[in-house]
């Protein structure tokens, strides 16, 4: 009954979604402030007789908005079912391995070895430095390759790397395809979105699970040349011409056109990171410098795995990795002000 190609997948591990709402949930990178309140009006009024038809399988409206937000044309934004859907977009349209390995961090968001196993495609990783942060340059150093693809900041350390430095990436590597994973990026990264329109192999994903607070609606969109976007849309229509729903492309909208409200939340997200990564220091653990909305920690002495099953017996569940020199960390979603207090105080009994 199984095919070849089934049996030799391994799948990703997402993080708990336990039902039971017990846990203050800090695994999964959620926003613990809710959407925008125009969403809510949204829903209360929607026109439910809409539902019978089909969604705009070009999902122009959405597309025209988030254009107009960041500078760019509508022929150069895609949107896909959450931004995992477009990275697997992308690694299906651009990464090969006709010119040799695609290439990522040794330490970054497991999904990307997932997409490779499940397309063929073949790798390699990029160790971190010292310091865990992402050695852009090492990328450009080796000689052949079939893309380059990484978060900034990364997943799961939170470490940003400078525009600056992308910028020198993409001067020595024109062929193939550079995809920036800026899922956090709201949370005090420099994007490289500035460099789109001078460099035509560059993609910019970005996700509205994080900064925007829907990962219940599953939006993620991407920017680059009105060339990389038609190959994109070449994937969606090969697969699934409707992978946006009519809520989502119009929640997605409603959010779009609601900036003051999301940079409020994100400002204060940011707040109670910086507070909450000074606490835990002064408890004597290691955290690394975090741009985004998590941070990644280890207590000294203790292993990461017991520091997670400690605190998840405390009612607190983190992500834990068990993976290598990164298997003593945790990585500790920011929620409220209230939450990471809770946390805190279970820190300090661990
Ligand atoms: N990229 C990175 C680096 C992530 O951490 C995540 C969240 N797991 C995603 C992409 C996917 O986000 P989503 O599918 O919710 O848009």
């Amino acid at each position: 009954m199984f095919s070849r190609r089934l049996l030799r997948l391994t799948p990703y591990t997402a993080g708990e979604q336990p039902q039971d709402r017990r846990y203050i949930k800090l695994n999964t990178n959620e926003n613990p402030y809710p959407p925008s309140p125009a969403i809510e009006e949204f829903l209360r009024t929607v026109d439910i007789g809409r539902l019978r038809l089909y969604p705009d399988p070009l999902a122009l409206e959405l597309r025209t908005i988030i254009a107009e937000r960041y500078g760019v044309q509508a022929d150069e934004v895609f949107v896909a079912n959450g931004s995992d859907e477009l990275l697997s977009f992308i690694f299906y349209a651009f990464f090969d391995g006709e010119n040799g390995d695609l290439l990522f961090p040794e330490y970054t968001y497991s999904f990307y070895p997932v997409y490779c196993d499940f397309y063929g495609i073949p790798y390699q990783t990029i160790p971190l430095l010292p310091d865990f942060s992402v050695d852009v340059k090492a990328f450009s150093a080796v000689a052949h390759s079939s893309g380059i693809v990484f978060p900034n900041p990364n997943a799961p350390t939170g470490i940003a790397v400078p525009a600056a430095s992308i910028h020198d990436l993409l001067d020595s590597y024109r062929s193939q395809v550079v995809a920036i994973d800026e899922a956090y990026v709201d949370f005090g990264t420099e994007s490289a979105l500035k460099f789109h329109g001078e460099h035509e192999n560059l993609i910019i994903v970005r996700t509205l699970s994080k900064s925007m607070s829907l990962a219940g609606i599953r939006l993620g969109f991407s920017i680059q040349s009105p060339e990389l976007t038609s190959s994109l849309f070449m994937v969606k229509d090969s697969f699934n011409s409707y992978p946006v729903d009519f809520l989502a492309q119009k929640i997605a909208s409603l959010a779009f056109r609601d900036p003051g409200y999301y940079d409020s939340i994100t400002r204060k997200i940011v707040q109670t990171r910086e507070i909450f990564t000074a606490s835990l220091k002064d408890l004597g653990w290691e955290v690394l410098p975090s741009k985004a909305n998590f941070v990644f920690a280890r207590r000294p002495g203790l292993e990461g795995e017991a520091v997670y099953e400690r605190l998840k017996e405390k009612g607190i569940l983190v992500r834990h990795f068990r993976k290598g020199k990164i298997k003593d960390f945790v990585r500790i979603t920011i929620g409220t002000d209230d939450e990471m207090a809770v946390l805190l105080d279970a820190a300090k009994g661990l």
